[in-house]
C-alpha cells in the first residue's frame, strides 16, 4: 500500500513537472513578428509561444515550408490563424502547402475568388481538411493575450467574383504594448484614399509596404498618415516587375523613414519584449 502511493505521488510529481517544464519552454515567448525572405511575394509570421497568425505564404510552397520550420516550435504542427489578403499567386501559393502540412486553426479572406489552377487547390484543401473560413472586412478584431488586430479594409463585403483583388486586399492593423504594425497586402491607390477617408487610425511604428513598393501604392497622403519608423519591403531581387520602385523608395528616405528590404536582408525580425518591439536586422 505504502510503495503504491508512493509510485502515485511520483508520478503525479511527474506530470507536474511536465507541465511547468512546457509553460516555461512555450509560455514566456515574446511576441515576434518576421516578414518571411519568400522572393517576390508576401509572408508574414506573427508568432507568441505556440501561437502563430500567418499572413500569406509567398509564391513557393518549399520555401514556406523551410521558412515555418526554421520559426516554428519543432512539436507544433498548428498554426491559429491565417490570413489570405488576396488570391494572387505570390501570397497564396505558399499557404496551398501549408495547408497539407499544418492544422489551420481559422482562416480570414474577403472572399475574393480567382480562376485559377492554384486557388482551386487552395478551396479543396480547406474544404478536404474542413478548415474553417471566415469573410472579414473593416472591423473584425482579432485577440490572443495581449496581441490586438483589427481588419480596417476592405470596407464592406466584397463583390467576389467581380473585385479588384488587389485593391480589395486585406489591410490589417496590430498592436501590441508600445508598437503598432500595418499590414497592407498589395493595396493600391484607390484603397489608400478609402482608408484615409474611412477616418480609421493609421499612424503606426512599423509600415509594410504595399504591393512590394509598386508605383501605384503607398501615395504622398497615406505614408503622412502612417509615418511609420521603418518600412519593410517585401521583394526579390531583379525582379521583373522593377519593385520597389524609385518613387516608392525617394518617398520614404525623403521623410527620413527606415528602408528594411527583405530582398536586401533575408528574414526582417522583429522581437517585443516587455511591450516594445525592435527589428533584429537594425544596426
Ligand atoms: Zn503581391
Amino acid at each position: 500500500m505504502k510503495n503504491r502511493i508512493s509510485y502515485i505521488t511520483f508520478a503525479a510529481l511527474l506530470i507536474i513537472l511536465a507541465y511547468f517544464s512546457y509553460q516555461i519552454f512555450v509560455g514566456v515567448g515574446h511576441l515576434q513578428v518576421v516578414f518571411l525572405d519568400v522572393g517576390q511575394g508576401d509572408s508574414i509570421l506573427i508568432q507568441k509561444g505556440t501561437r502563430q497568425i500567418l499572413i500569406d505564404g509567398g509564391p513557393s510552397g518549399k520555401t514556406e515550408l523551410a521558412k515555418l520550420g526554421k520559426y516554428l516550435p519543432y512539436f507544433d504542427d498548428e498554426i491559429e490563424l491565417v490570413i489570405l489578403t488576396h488570391p494572387d499567386k505570390d501570397h497564396l501559393a505558399g499557404l496551398v502547402e501549408v495547408a497539407r502540412s499544418y492544422k489551420i486553426g481559422k482562416v480570414l479572406t474577403t472572399g475574393a475568388e480567382k480562376d485559377t489552377q492554384v486557388y482551386k487547390e487552395w478551396k479543396d484543401l480547406l474544404a478536404y481538411n474542413k478548415f474553417e473560413t471566415m469573410e472579414v472586412w473593416r472591423g473584425a478584431e482579432v485577440k490572443f493575450e495581449d496581441v490586438r488586430m483589427k481588419v480596417i479594409h476592405p470596407q464592406g463585403k466584397i463583390d467576389a467574383s467581380a473585385g479588384d483583388a488587389n485593391n480589395d486586399s486585406i489591410v490589417a492593423r496590430l498592436d501590441y504594448g508600445e508598437n503598432s504594425f500595418l499590414f497592407t497586402g498589395d493595396i493600391e491607390s484607390p484603397a489608400e484614399k478609402e482608408i484615409l477617408d474611412s477616418g480609421e487610425d493609421i499612424d503606426v511604428d512599423f509600415l509594410k509596404i504595399a504591393h512590394h513598393g509598386s508605383k501605384y501604392s503607398s501615395g504622398e497622403a497615406f505614408l503622412d498618415a502612417a509615418s511609420p519608423e521603418e518600412a519593410i519591403i517585401s521583394v526579390s531581387e531583379n525582379n521583373s516587375y522593377g519593385h520597389p520602385t524609385e518613387a516608392v523608395l525617394g518617398a520614404l528616405k525623403k521623410r527620413n523613414i527606415n528602408i528594411f528590404r527583405t530582398d536586401e536582408i533575408g528574414d526582417i525580425i522583429y522581437t517585443c519584449i516587455k511591450s516594445k518591439c525592435k527589428n533584429q536586422n537594425a544596426k
